[in-house]
């Protein structure tokens, strides 16, 4: 089997292969593997599937840690929503923040550790796909010099981001990137966590707000822990976006004027920003849903796929899934086509409402409900949003992403103990 893209979607199909006892070649195009980026959540159904891939707690604890809490700040500083995460839920396994370039290599290493070096071919960009005449499949690669090749096999899987070049062949018209008028500046900085010391806070209003969370354990030292922050404003999107990459370093004082003034006795966000080594700024993007992930022995994985808003912090979590319910259907149809129609039967469809649902803001919407009601200032949030209104809100969401606590606890494993693909 042919992977395109050893990101976290690509390295969890690889290992989730390697298990299942099907081998398998990753492509990747960069010539390294560094640890790029910054936080993201790996929630509790991602998490499961770790651990059912041997990837244990302890090794989540080095690259991050269980998240405890989930809530939602006005710019008053009044709680608007807040729950416990993970398994002070009551799911059967935690939630983890992490840092998404550590997290990334911690698969890489347990990948090249199990299956060996030559499992991740670096320095190969495929660029498309040929159908053969005896059913597989060709990956079309240039090579970091720009040498072209081909590599063969019985299946592809473009697990090549959102910008990727599978897609773009098996979809060919489909519209450009779409970008909603967000946009991001992240950074990361060592700081005291607050709240619940390992909690996730949005705060502010929906066109203009903050997220931050811890994502190491702290220093046992300084108490500092390393805290991601996302600053983000909304602005006019009808002339599309402008700079040039989607994903590029800034400096700090490129944004932080939107945020001089939001400093409480619990929180100092210029301080927090101006701490940071720097920052990168990325619009908020997504792409438009499209039929199928699949076509004959094609198979679109993670972002490729479904790459979506990060309101729901589930981006990560669900190119992990993908990747198990992709092993599940190679376990029961074999190293085949039908495997990836399976596959895509199961996914494609709900996937696909989700990226739409995130794109409606995700569970950040409670934030569009207090700027309707009242503006983003209230003293009492119930007198603006009852705490049922606001419970139905949360469990809505939870549930159309796959992490409904019941559901998900009494599910069996995706990939029952030991099974293995048919040859
Ligand atoms: C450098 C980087 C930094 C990121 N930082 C953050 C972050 O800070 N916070 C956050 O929430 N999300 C971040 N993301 C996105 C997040 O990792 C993904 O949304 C999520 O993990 C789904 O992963 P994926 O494997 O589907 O896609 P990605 O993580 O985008 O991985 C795709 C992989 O495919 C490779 N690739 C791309 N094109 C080709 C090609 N044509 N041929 C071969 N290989 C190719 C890329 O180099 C990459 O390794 C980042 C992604 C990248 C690539």
């Amino acid at each position: 089997m042919i992977v395109a893209g050893g990101g976290i979607g690509g390295l969890a199909t690889a290992l989730t292969l390697h298990q299942i006892g099907v081998p398998c070649l990753v492509l990747e195009a960069v010539r390294e593997m560094r640890p790029l980026g910054v936080g993201i959540n790996l929630q509790p159904n991602a998490v499961r599937e770790l651990g059912d891939l041997g990837i244990a707690e302890a090794d989540l604890d080095r690259v991050g840690l269980p998240a405890k809490e989930w809530a939602l700040v006005g710019l008053n500083g009044n709680d608007i929503y807040s729950e416990p995460r993970g398994r002070l839920a009551g799911y059967g396994w935690p939630q983890y923040a992490v840092h998404r370039g550590r997290f990334h290599l911690l698969l890489y290493q347990a990948l090249v550790a199990r299956a060996g070096p030559g499992a991740v071919r670096l320095g190969s960009r495929v660029t498309g796909y040929r159908k053969n005449t005896d059913g597989g499949i060709s990956a079309l690669v240039e090579g970091a010099g720009g040498a072209t090749s081909e590599v063969a096999g019985r299946l592809l899987i473009g697990a090549d981001g959102i910008h990727s070049a599978i897609r773009a062949q098996m979809h060919p018209a489909q519209p450009p990137i779409h970008w909603g008028g967000a946009i991001m500046w992240r950074g990361t900085t060592w700081a005291k966590p607050i709240r619940s010391g390992a909690s996730f806070v949005g705060l502010g209003t929906h066109r203009h707000r903050m997220v931050f969370y811890p994502i190491s354990h702290p220093d046992p030292a300084t108490g500092l822990s390393m805290i991601n922050w996302i600053a983000e404003v909304t602005v006019d999107s009808s002339e599309g976006w402008k700079q040039s990459g989607w994903f590029r370093p800034v400096a700090t004082s490129v944004f932080a004027h939107h945020f001089a003034n939001w400093i409480w006795d619990w929180l100092d966000v210029p301080a927090l920003i101006r701490g940071a080594d720097g920052a990168f700024e990325n619009p908020m993007i997504d792409r438009d849903p499209v039929p199928t992930w699949r076509d004959g022995p094609v198979a679109l994985l993670g972002d490729a796929a479904h790459a979506m808003y990060p309101t729901g912090s589930n981006g990560g979590s669900q190119a992990i899934v993908d990747a198990r319910i992709l092993g599940a259907a190679m376990v029961e149809h074999g190293v085949t086509p039908e495997a990836l129609a399976a596959y895509d039967a199961k996914l494609c469809g709900p996937v696909s409402q989700l990226v739409l649902r995130n794109r409606g803001a995700g569970p950040f919407g409670l934030l569009n409900l207090v700027d309707e009601r009242c503006g983003g200032t209230f003293n009492n949030i119930d007198d603006v949003i009852p705490p049922r209104e606001r419970a139905d809100f949360m469990a809505a969401y939870k549930a159309a992403a796959g992490f409904a606590i019941e559901s998900l606890n009494k599910a069996p494993r995706t990939i029952p103990d030991g099974a293995l693909a048919p040859c």
